[in-house]
């Protein structure tokens, strides 16, 4: 897949990417049709996220850069096991700003997309 890339301040580059997987069973992997770069995705791109980086590093050694983009409209590619109001096929919103319950899901996919 496509994917616009962050490697540091100022340097985002669209390269091809992987496939995300199912990790945990609340998982849901959406095949975006329509995505923006929100503030949040400028603020990480002018440098004023550093952590990004260092929890990369903490995390596995490495940093590998982190995709950017996390809002948007999309259809359901596949879904984990525990997921229950969504199935494959469906059109759905993503958004950071969702209910309390599915923010840690959209957190988790955020943060797993590097
Ligand atoms: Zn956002």
């Amino acid at each position: 897949m496509k994917a616009m890339v962050y490697y540091g301040e100022n340097d985002a580059r669209f390269e091809e990417r992987p496939k995300p997987k199912i990790i945990d069973p609340t998982d849901a992997i959406i095949r975006m049709t329509k995505t923006t770069i929100c503030g949040t995705d400028l603020g990480i791109l002018k440098g004023k996220n550093p952590e990004i980086e260092e929890t990369a590093i903490a995390e596995t050694g490495s940093f590998n850069g982190r995709i950017l983009g996390h809002e948007g409209i999309g259809i359901v590619d596949e879904v984990g096991p525990s997921v229950k109001n969504f199935k494959k096929g469906d059109k759905v919103v993503v958004s950071c700003v969702s209910l309390a319950e599915r923010a840690r899901t959209v957190r988790s996919s955020c943060m797993r997309t590097a």
